[in-house]
């Protein structure tokens, strides 16, 4: 592989070498919070019943066994505080959710205001209203909310079959958000901050123009690649891109990689039947494009950045599952994981992004946002459950990673701090074991590579 392990990863601040150490050592860590503490492993979220706000997806809908998703059809496989009972219960003028208007007026919710024991993680979610500083459409886990809980560790992301036209429509649409139209004159603004924000009238109009944009970026990278050198930063070598817009595709090219790595490491063969890792697979979508896989461990940089970040915020954040010693523990693992990061801007300097603090400098962060938010609303397009799931799952992980490093400021700097809901903390911890394990199979698939050329 062109990776140089020594190199730094551009636009982080640690080398491959220095993720790989990390991963090896915060990996089990990851992987147990994610998939043994109930916290964790329990997500809800309105899988069945938005429509694609784009375009009709009734064409590219797959019809797979591997496609289905299992939720949980029977209340006593969720943790009782979270069953449509108790979360009624909630509901109380004790536990009312802090209005928008009384989280902008205070630092924290005071725990007391919520409710004796109850905490943000407890709380009904009323609406799926955005928070201005939110860079995802939230999940509504409120008990009217037409959302399922699913146990993600009993749905793995692994191969499903899911491609063609309607795959292909998807990452289309998503890399289209890439194409930043800027600078933009205030009466165009919204329209050039908002991308496919409202069912775009006409869209087959535009998707002609999604197309051809798309193709242009997959151009560049070509030009990209056949420039490369060995070496990957050379690769990425930015052409006239700011570094926040390289950011922005580095996140949704590190996450398609990571979904790619996931589908290759766990893969059917329809011949025999049998699941397990797929060389060839890899070979095609991540070895042969070394730019991926840099950007799979830019985004690893990235989220344990994030993650990092939160060692404060955990420490007085309940986490309600109605267990108190499970939740106890959950705590503690957490904030071991959060102090096994290295502080400050080590492997990635968010303090670096969004510096312009002229009109332009504000509304480039804007833009980025609601481009996000975006991406976020085109998961409603996928066409097979379990990938609309981790898709969902990732893109809210991304958006609470973006929302704490851009939004929390530093330790120093007395920033009042926005809420995180408990599906926004779930999905950014999953997002982690997700890149992390991704890291993982990647090394698997290195070492077959190297056993395949000695001929074993
Ligand atoms: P695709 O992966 O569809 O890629 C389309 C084009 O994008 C490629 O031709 C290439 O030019 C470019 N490209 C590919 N990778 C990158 C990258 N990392 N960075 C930049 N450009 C890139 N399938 C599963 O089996 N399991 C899943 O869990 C799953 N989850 C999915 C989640 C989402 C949100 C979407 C949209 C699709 C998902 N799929 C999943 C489908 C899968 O991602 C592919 O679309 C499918 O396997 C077809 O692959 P492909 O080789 O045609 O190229």
């Amino acid at each position: 592989c062109a990776l140089n392990p020594k190199a730094k990863v551009s636009d982080a601040c640690a080398s491959y070498a220095d993720l790989d150490a990390l991963n090896t050592k915060l990996h089990p860590y990851v992987r147990n919070l994610a998939n043994n503490t109930d916290f964790f492993s329990y997500y809800r979220l309105n899988l069945y019943n938005k429509k694609c706000p784009f375009w009709s997806d009734e064409n590219g809908l797959c019809g797979n066994i591997a496609c289905a998703v299992t939720t949980l059809e029977h209340e006593e496989d969720i943790p009782a505080i979270w069953r449509a009972e108790e979360l009624s219960k909630l509901e109380g003028p004790k536990a009312q959710h802090p209005g928008r208007k009384q989280q902008r007026e205070r630092q924290r919710p005071l725990l007391g205001e919520l409710g004796e024991g109850v905490g943000e993680s407890c709380v009904v979610e009323y609406d799926d209203e955005c928070d201005e500083r939110d860079y995802c459409v939230p999940e509504d886990e409120s008990a009217s909310a037409k959302g399922d809980y699913v146990s993600l560790a009993e749905n793995p992301e692994r191969f499903t079959g899911y491609a063609g036209e309607g795959a292909h429509q998807v990452w289309e649409a998503i890399y289209r958000e890439n194409c930043f139209s800027r600078p933009s004159p205030p009466s165009e603004k919204s329209q050039a901050a908002g991308g496919l924000q409202a069912p775009l009238p006409g869209f087959s109009q535009n998707q002609a123009q999604a197309a051809m944009d798309f193709r242009q970026v997959m151009k560049a990278h070509d030009r990209q690649q056949a420039r490369k050198s060995g070496v990957i930063e050379e690769a990425l070598e930015p052409e006239d891109e700011c570094l926040e817009k390289r950011v922005f595709y580095r996140v949704i090219s590190g996450m398609h990689a990571a979904i790619s790595t996931h589908l290759c490491a766990d893969y059917l063969n329809q011949t025999t039947g049998q699941w397990g890792p797929n060389l060839q697979c890899y070979k095609e979508r991540l070895h042969s494009h070394p730019e991926r896989i840099s950007n799979l461990y830019f985004n690893y940089a990235f989220v344990l950045r994030a993650v990092g970040k939160l060692r404060d915020y955990v420490h007085d954040y309940t986490f309600c599952t109605g267990d108190p010693a499970q939740d106890g523990k959950t705590k503690q693992m957490i904030r071991t994981l959060a102090s096994a990061i290295p502080s400050g801007p080590k492997i990635f300097d968010e303090r670096v992004m969004f510096q312009d603090h002229t009109e332009d400098g504000i509304s480039l962060k804007e833009d980025f946002r609601n481009r996000f938010r975006n991406v976020s609303r085109i998961m409603d397009c996928v066409g097979c459950d379990k990938c609309r799931l981790w898709g969902k799952v990732q893109t809210n992980g991304f958006g609470t990673a973006l929302k704490v490093l851009f939004e929390f400021g530093n330790a120093d700097e007395g920033v009042e701090r926005p809420l995180l809901r408990r599906t926004e903390l779930v999905a950014l911890i999953n997002t982690l074991d997700k890149i992390s394990s991704a890291l993982k199979a990647v090394e698997d698939f290195r070492a077959m590579m190297e056993a395949e050329l000695e001929g074993k």
